[in-house]
């Protein structure tokens, strides 16, 4: 005890023990705080799941916020969806490049069209639209 006493004397000049509980109190004060905060920057993680476009987005989080194994999935059946965007290399022009998802599972049913690109595209603005979420902390619905 004598050399927490000699702490407290070495900074204030004097002891009582109503510092020593001060002094715990604010460390355990910090602890909690990084607690919630390291909790709080984790809480986008859970979000790995959205309807867009007709579809379910499903992917993973790895590192910073980095979104990875993005795809889309049926949103009658579940299954992976097929991505069609032949149509994309033939047209020059934005508005007729359409990616097409269909569900082999369903009977080859197209269950979503996006308009403007291929599935890089289409991807680049799921990514997006996450990450705006993310951001806005618009997500736990
Ligand atoms: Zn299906």
């Amino acid at each position: 005890m004598s050399y927490i006493k000699d702490f407290f004397i070495g900074i204030f000049g004097y002891y009582e023990d109503v510092m020593l509980f001060g002094a715990l109190a604010f460390i355990i004060l910090i602890i909690v705080i990084l607690f919630i905060l390291l909790r709080r920057k984790k809480e986008y993680e859970k979000f790995k799941t959205l309807r867009l476009y007709g579809v379910v987005w499903r992917w993973n989080w790895m590192g910073k916020k980095k979104i990875i194994s993005l795809w889309c999935y049926c949103p009658v059946c579940g299954s992976e969806l097929m991505c069609d965007d032949e149509a994309c290399r033939s047209n020059d022009l934005l508005a007729n490049k359409t990616t097409y998802f269909i569900c082999q599972k369903c009977g080859g049913v197209e269950k979503s069209r996006i308009v403007g690109g291929d599935r890089k595209h289409v991807l680049k603005i799921v990514r997006f639209e996450i990450n705006k979420r993310v951001s806005q902390n618009n997500y736990k619905k």
